[in-house]
């Protein structure tokens, strides 16, 4: 095994939820055991309106969850963090994060901030509530201030960087922007004679914790590129809520896809494997049309049996069958060159059909419309059923359930795709056929070292799980 430069990129292609911290964390943590290299992993757009979940084995074999919201998924491993300048920084959040892996995991890494990142503060999330209560209509926001933020992201006015936060003029910038905002946060009743003080108490201690962390990170991260180091991108949320291609009007005010990272973080896209990271079953939290939504039985029991649960908000999720439209069209936006897909354990035994195309106004067609609530699905004749276990069927607590399944699922990725029950097999063959770029992994539960591997070799770059030659297939397979 080569001494390979692991550079990644990882999306959702769906509304989110799909596993990418759990794939992240665990491609991060490899690529330090299998490289020996300093390994970056960063946040490149969004907020604390994200949640990733870890379950990270602590030194005595028991399986602990870890979630975070401002921090990219690496601080359970040895990586540098850092965060780019498209994200809406919670510092809050984030040093309590920071933290906490602290204590739990002894973490010790760098953190990079880029002098450029706008700072989110209370008054974002007050406002995101208020608008969300006060609105005509409630769009189903998580409150965590991503609207707001990115208005006065945008505006010469109101925009509050890093560089101004760790500085000394902190308190006077923090004082005009207030002003600048005065009419809408005295209409929102945010503003006291003491907010500016408060907010200025809350925030001294952690601009003193984090005062070294600013840099230019475009250039401390193309150094690390040129000097053979890994870097890792975490997208949060998926390709359905970004600004412009999700599907409006429910997004989020970022902008999602992974192309998008590269400009803004100073590294050339083609040096990076972008991998599109696919829930089995599409989910969706809030409102919003889902052209799949399954109202039977198999919606109902997976919701249930897969515990789909908010991490941020708590709201529960709403289950549909594969759809692959949406798929192809999450690919192509992101120019995916591999898909992992994640939840393949949480369904069995089941007849699994896939949506493959759309009924618009009877009209049969295989793209994603901007009314997406236009769209009909259009199942293929095709069904598919497998076998993984015999088990518990109720997967709602990964830590209960992660004695009864180990040593199966170790079995499975230990043997790769070849030994998966043949009509997942088959399930795999359509799907890489229709969506057009192949499948590398399933992931087949919770916990990091549950990846099934296809094994194909890397075109372009060395990725972890195109490593092993020994496990090299032929594409077709
Ligand atoms: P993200 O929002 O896309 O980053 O999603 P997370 O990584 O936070 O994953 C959401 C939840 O799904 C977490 O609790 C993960 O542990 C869990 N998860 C991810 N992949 C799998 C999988 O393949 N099987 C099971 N059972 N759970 C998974």
């Amino acid at each position: 095994m080569g001494k390979h430069q692991v550079l990644a990129a990882f999306v959702g292609l769906q509304w989110g939820d799909e596993g990418k911290g759990k794939l992240v964390e665990e491609e991060v943590f490899t690529a330090i055991e299998e490289t020996g290299k300093r390994t970056w992993v960063g946040r490149y757009q969004g907020g604390a309106n994200a949640g990733h979940t870890s379950f990270v084995r602590d030194k005595i074999g028991n399986l602990v969850k870890f979630d975070t919201h401002a921090a990219p998924s690496g601080l359970t491993t040895g990586a540098e963090i850092f965060i780019g300048p498209q994200v809406a920084f919670d510092a809050v959040r984030f040093l309590e994060e920071l933290n906490k892996a602290r204590t739990l995991f002894g973490y010790s890494g760098g953190i990079h901030i880029s002098e450029r990142t706008g700072v989110l503060f209370d008054y974002h999330k007050r406002l995101d509530g208020w608008q969300e209560d006060t609105g005509e209509k409630k769009v189903g926001t998580t409150r965590q201030g991503m609207g707001p933020f990115y208005m006065d992201n945008a505006n010469r006015r109101t925009r509050f960087t890093f560089a101004d936060y760790v500085s000394d003029r902190f308190p006077d910038r923090l004082k005009e922007i207030l002003e600048a905002k005065r009419l809408e946060i005295g209409a929102a009743k945010i503003w006291t004679p003491t907010y500016l003080d408060e907010l200025v108490a809350l925030h001294d201690p952690i601009r003193k914790e984090l005062k070294g962390c600013e840099c230019r990170l475009e250039y401390r991260l193309r150094e690390a590129l040129n000097n053979g180091e890994n870097i890792i991108l975490e997208g949060a949320q998926g390709t359905l809520l970004d600004e412009d291609m999700g599907t409006l009007p429910d997004v989020t005010p970022s902008h999602l896809l992974a192309p998008h990272a590269f400009p803004s973080l100073g590294l050339p896209r083609e040096k990076f494997m972008i991998i599109g990271v696919e829930k089995f079953y599409p989910t969706r939290v809030g409102s919003g049309y889902m052209p799949t939504l399954a109202e039977d039985d198999f919606g109902a029991e997976t919701q249930k049996n897969a515990g789909e649960v908010g991490v941020t908000t708590g709201r529960k999720r709403r289950v549909g069958y594969p759809d692959w439209v949406i798929i192809k069209y999450a690919v192509m936006i992101n120019d995916v060159d591999e898909i992992i897909i994640t939840r393949i354990d949480n369904v069995q035994d089941r007849e699994i059909k896939v949506c493959t195309a759309y009924d618009i106004n009877c009209q049969i067609v295989g793209e994603v419309p901007l009314k997406l609530e236009t769209a009909k699905p259009v199942y293929s004749d095709a069904r598919y059923k497998w076998h993984l276990w015999d088990g518990p069927a109720d997967l709602s607590d990964p830590l209960k359930v992660d004695k009864a399944l180990a040593s199966k699922r170790k079995e499975y990725v230990e043997k790769g795709f070849k030994g998966l029950p043949e009509g997942l097999r088959e399930y795999l063959r359509s799907h890489d056929d229709y969506v057009g770029v192949p499948t590398g992994a399933i992931s087949i539960g919770p916990a990091r070292g549950e990846l099934v591997a296809k094994g194909f070799k890397p075109e372009r770059m060395g990725y972890r799980i195109c490593l092993h030659e020994d496990d090299f297939e032929e594409k077709s397979d």
